[in-house]
């Protein structure tokens, strides 16, 4: 394991800027989360990374080398960095241990290297299968388990998941996040999955237009992102408007306390005046209606998850307000009842004019 440093990559196709200007640091025994939608640069960063493109501009470092500039690049296969692809690409005529040996020496092999990353992967047994004969599932842990075995310096993860159904995702997930962390792997995995990156990642990179607009551990970029886009994107957004003065702000829902953020330029200096202030659903809270300290709403819509239910409701004045419900014992009031809406917690403010983005509501990443 080494650390990663990305410094002002760029890299356009022709005409297309697939990358203009990424910076990033993935310290030793990290695994960070490049999120982002479809076409943001995600997957031309990680082939920057693993040597399949030269950059235009630029330096990639790999544990204090420089390994990629426009004009010298070290070839992929002496970077020591592995790649694990979308769909797993096994050898279909080799078992699961072959394939995980392939690339090992003889030394590795003769360790048990290849039975050692198969038990990290939870695959212990299954050495001798064909991969026909595996689940889509086990295909990627096997995938996995190759990118690991011998040892590389960083391991790149390009939506390994994407393939798979929710349920099997939740749990290779979680043992690929296992498997990297025994393994002390600095890893970058890219996804358009808002929820695979905040609960998998030390930290998360979201990525726009070729770029990384902010990164930081899960809780920042989700409680403090940095602009109404990067709101929307890792997480359901409601949306205020605000008269902010200092540390408060009155909004249609009462009076919040508001953070100021250290070096935000939205509240560089005291903020005060017209703003909107960001909340997240699960800080919307209901009671019956008419209780004192509470405001009326009424009910447009329910999204039941399993787990959670999201209501979406409509102050009198028009301003959509969502709330996340937990309580599975609690029946969520039906579309058209009315009910009390109250804030708990802290909202974030932004400038009320910077309204580039597509937040309105709510901002989950449409699946692909
Ligand atoms: P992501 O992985 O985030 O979906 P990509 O890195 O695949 O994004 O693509 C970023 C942009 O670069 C897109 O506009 C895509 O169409 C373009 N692009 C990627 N690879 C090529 C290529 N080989 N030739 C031309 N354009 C490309
Ligand atoms: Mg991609």
């Amino acid at each position: 394991m080494a650390e990663l440093r990305i410094v002002d990559v760029r890299k356009a196709y022709g005409r297309v800027h697939a990358l203009t200007g990424v910076n990033l640091t993935v310290r030793s025994g990290m695994l960070i989360a490049v999120l982002g939608p479809s076409g943001s640069g995600k997957t031309t960063l990680l082939r920057c990374i693993a040597g399949f493109e030269t950059l235009d501009v630029g330096e990639i470092h790999v544990g204090g080398h420089r390994v990629a500039a426009p004009d010298a690049a070290t070839p992929p296969e002496r970077r020591r960095i592995a790649v694990v692809p979308q769909e797993g690409a096994l050898f279909p005529h080799l078992s699961v241990r072959d394939n995980v040996a392939y690339g090992l020496d003889r030394a590795a092999r003769r360790a048990g290297r290849a039975d050692a990353v198969l038990n990290l992967v939870g695959l212990a047994g299954l050495q001798d299968r064909m991969p026909h004969r595996l689940s889509g599932g086990q295909q990627q842990r096997v995938a996995v388990a190759r990118a690991l075995a011998p040892r590389p310096r960083v391991v790149l993860l390009d939506e390994p998941f994407n393939a798979l159904d929710a349920g099997l995702r939740a749990e290779l997930r979680q043992d690929v996040w296992q498997a990297l962390r025994a393994d002390g792997a600095t890893a970058v995995l890219v996804t358009h999955d808002q929820a695979e990156a905040l609960s998998m990642a030390d930290e998360v990179a979201v990525m726009r237009d070729g770029r990384i607009v902010q990164s930081g551990p899960p809780e920042l970029v989700y409680g403090s992102p940095v602009d109404p886009w990067v709101a929307g994107f890792v997480g359901e957004a409601v949306w205020l408007p605000a008269t902010v003065d200092g540390s408060r702000a009155r909004t249609p829902l009462g009076t919040v306390p508001v953070t100021p953020v250290a070096g935000d330029p939205a509240v560089g200096g005291p903020a005060v005046g017209p703003m909107r202030v960001l909340l997240r659903p699960e800080q919307i809270t209901l009671a019956p209606p008419g209780v004192p300290g509470t405001v009326t709403a009424t009910v447009v819509q329910r999204d039941f998850y399993g787990h959670d239910a999201m209501l979406s409701m409509r102050l009198g004045d028009g301003t959509p307000v969502a709330a996340r419900i937990f309580d599975p014992a609690t029946v969520p009031p039906a579309v058209g009842d009315e009910v009390g809406v109250r804030v708990r917690g802290t909202a974030r403010t932004f400038p009320s004019h910077n309204c580039h983005d597509r937040s309105g509501q709510s901002g989950r990443p449409s699946a692909e």
